[in-house]
């Protein structure tokens, strides 16, 4: 370990001031704890540590339970991206969707948030994709349409729900950088969960 330490700070000494600056904006979070120690005391040393501290700690940003509830209020609160209805508040769910291709069956998963009604239509939508496209490839096709038509049915109990869902807290947590820079703009918020849907 001390060696591996010794050699990444040789190499963090070798680094451009680019290179380091470009490594704590994009990298920090992947980053073991004792290589992120190393990296800041090397932007230290060249007077770049408070340029950096913004976006190293904006990486590893970590939201409070509190913090999370209101994230998934500001975003039930706006107009559903599908329909623009504010008739209810959103959600979020996960959809799978089965498809067969002669001898090889795919399963894919996808995030949805979205208002209730729009919700039950995109997984009643991966149930059928799941039955039409899904069932006939062998052996996995009827295993993985069953276990999708179970899986989407089971998502489905909370989209109607009065909390956030789980998959709503989820994307929450992993877009909390994100969510910080739209969060007080509910035009921004709505553009940012249009644009979900687009990417
Ligand atoms: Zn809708």
């Amino acid at each position: 370990m001390a060696y591996s330490e010794t050699a990444l700070k040789e190499n963090y000494c070798k680094f451009s001031d680019e290179k380091l600056m470009r490594l704590a904006a994009e990298d920090a979070a992947r980053l073991r704890p004792e290589a992120l120690v190393l990296l800041q005391e090397e932007l230290a040393e060249r007077g770049l540590a408070e340029a950096a501290h913004k976006e190293i700690a904006a990486q590893l940003r970590v939201l409070s339970e509190a913090e999370i509830e209101e994230y998934c209020a500001l975003i039930r609160a706006v107009p559903c991206p599908i329909c623009y209805s504010v008739a209810e508040p959103l959600n979020a769910t996960v959809t799978s969707k089965v498809s067969s291709f002669i001898v090889v069956t795919t399963w894919k998963e996808e995030l949805a948030i979205a208002c209730p009604s729009c919700l039950d239509k995109l997984s009643e939508s991966a149930t059928s994709h799941s039955i039409i496209a899904g069932w006939w490839g062998m052996p996995w096709g009827i295993i993985r349409t069953v276990k999708a038509i179970r899986f989407n049915k089971k998502m489905a109990k909370d989209h109607h729900a009065p909390s956030p869902s789980v998959p709503l807290k989820a994307f929450v947590v992993d877009n909390a950088r994100s969510l910080d820079q739209v969060k007080d703009n509910r035009n921004q918020l709505h553009a940012f969960l249009i644009g979900l849907r687009l990417s």
